[in-house]
């Protein structure tokens, strides 16, 4: 195939004088609000400018994303911001999503069993605790919100979840985040999605720079030569970056694509 259409990947670094040859990012708190809310499509259109950028001219590295959001709402931000040919880890490592096949590939430790603890263990939460509802979309994990709200959650709910982990035996565990308490499996984490996109895209981690906002996107910190975080980023993540922001979520990314 010859001509626009042919479907070339970003250029390699050998193409190129550009430091990093792939910028792993975080989603909720760095491309968009961590809670619901309007993100900014002015400010995600000059990130996806970016990698548009970077797939023609290969003079600066191409976004793409790392996140704990189900596949569904990382293949919708994929395509807002402009993902072309890197692999994207969604579903907290879960998941990877190969956008040059449009392949989905699930971790390969995860069995039938732990697919179907995460389904029945959905189920024994919302039974459990009136006003619990579940995130949709997931499928090898649990994410438990609840009407009452985040407090709620992390006092009342959160420890009648882990002893109900421990009782059933199942190798997960439940971690809480600013807005409800994630329930994944043990063998899976951000850390094991990101070692598979780095296999995958055959990428050099000295090359790597990461974005991230919460202790969750440290394993991004720890597979990178460069990380950065927002201004809203919280305390203990910005200790470990090279470079904070001055300003917050999709403007903090431009700023540091600026800078990489
Ligand atoms: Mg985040």
């Amino acid at each position: 195939m010859t001509g626009s259409d042919a479907p070339t990947g970003p250029r390699r670094s050998e193409d190129t004088q550009r430091r990093f040859d792939a910028v792993f990012c975080d989603v909720d708190g760095c491309l968009s609000p961590e809670f619901f809310g309007p993100a900014d499509p002015a400010t995600l259109a000059k990130v996806s400018e970016h990698n548009r950028r970077a797939h023609e001219t290969g003079d600066v590295p191409p976004l793409t994303l790392c996140t704990g959001r189900p596949l569904p709402f990382a293949d919708c931000m994929a395509r807002i911001v402009g993902v072309r040919s890197l692999p994207i880890v969604c579903e907290g490592g879960a998941w990877l999503l190969d956008p040059t096949t449009y392949q989905w590939e699930l971790d390969p430790g995860l069995t039938d069993e732990h697919l179907a603890f995460a389904r029945d263990f959905g189920r024994w939460a919302v039974d459990a605790f009136p006003g619990a509802y579940l995130e949709a979309g997931k499928t090898a994990s649990v994410t438990i919100f609840h009407a009452e709200g985040p407090a709620f959650l992390r006092e009342r709910v959160l420890p009648s979840v882990e002893r109900e982990i421990g009782a059933r035996g199942a190798p997960f565990h439940a971690a809480m985040t600013w807005t409800c308490i994630n329930v994944e499996a043990t063998c899976v984490s951000k850390a094991t999605g990101l070692d598979r996109a780095i296999a995958r895209a055959g990428l050099d981690p000295a090359r790597l720079a990461g974005i991230g906002d919460t202790m969750s996107d440290l394993p991004i910190r720890q597979r990178v030569a460069y990380f950065g975080c927002p201004a809203n980023a919280s305390d203990a993540i910005k200790s470990h970056a090279d470079y904070v922001s001055p300003h917050e979520r999709a403007d903090a990314v431009l700023d540091i694509l600026s800078r990489l």
